[in-house]
């Protein structure tokens, strides 16, 4: 089976392709020749993974998936959220983020943080969402030099590493994005 994935992101291209099956080949925006930085307009982490899918069935007419993640903070009543790319402004940066974030927190001893990823999956005309979740809690220092976006801060329950500090196989096997894969996976092998 083929399937679109509706990012440009290398790492979670990576993360995707390690944990799906070999009989689904993925290919990523590059890939099809998709340049556009598709717009995440929508206020939920939902209906930006939605809007993503969407997209791609319109412009290329074929089967595909996009995801959408947000980290989001008890004590910051779930912020940032569906704002996660862009906390610390419109530029994306990483470094930036966590910067932000950790300084929120400061004096803070509520910590509790959950990353959440919605995956919608547009398949032969019909629309399937998966969502995965998992809790966990935001470091005081970025530790680790894995993964990506908020990992070096966040460390997963029952965990003494962040997840910047876990290999690949040992983050997607916990993780949110993983989890949704998972629900993903099971249920295209149950379609066939
Ligand atoms: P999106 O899913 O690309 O929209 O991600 C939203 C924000 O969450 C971006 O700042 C990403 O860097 C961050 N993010 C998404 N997935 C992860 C992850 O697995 N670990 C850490 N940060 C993530």
């Amino acid at each position: 089976m083929k399937l679109i994935f509706a990012s440009n992101n290398k790492n979670k291209v990576a993360e995707i392709r390690a944990i799906l099956p070999k009989e689904i080949e993925i290919f990523d925006l590059q890939d099809i020749g998709c340049e556009v930085d598709i717009p995440e307009t929508a206020n939920t982490i939902e209906g930006n993974a939605i809007l993503k899918a969407n997209y791609i069935s319109e412009h290329f007419n074929q089967n595909c998936f996009a995801d959408d993640t947000g980290l989001e903070v008890e004590a910051l009543d779930g912020a940032p959220g569906v704002f996660s790319a862009r906390y610390a402004g419109e530029h994306r940066n990483s470094a930036d983020n966590n910067e932000k974030l950790i300084q929120e927190l400061e004096d803070c001893s509520n910590r509790k943080a959950r990353f959440k990823t919605v995956i919608a999956l547009n398949l032969d005309g019909q629309q399937h969402l998966f969502t995965g979740v998992v809790e966990g809690e935001i470091t005081l220092h970025p530790s680790g030099s894995g993964g990506f976006g908020y990992d070096p801060i966040f460390k997963p329950n029952g965990y003494s590493k962040t997840f910047a500090e876990l290999s690949l196989a040992q983050k997607a096997g916990i993780s949110h994005r993983g989890l949704a894969i998972a629900k993903l996976v099971e249920f295209l092998r149950n379609k066939k």
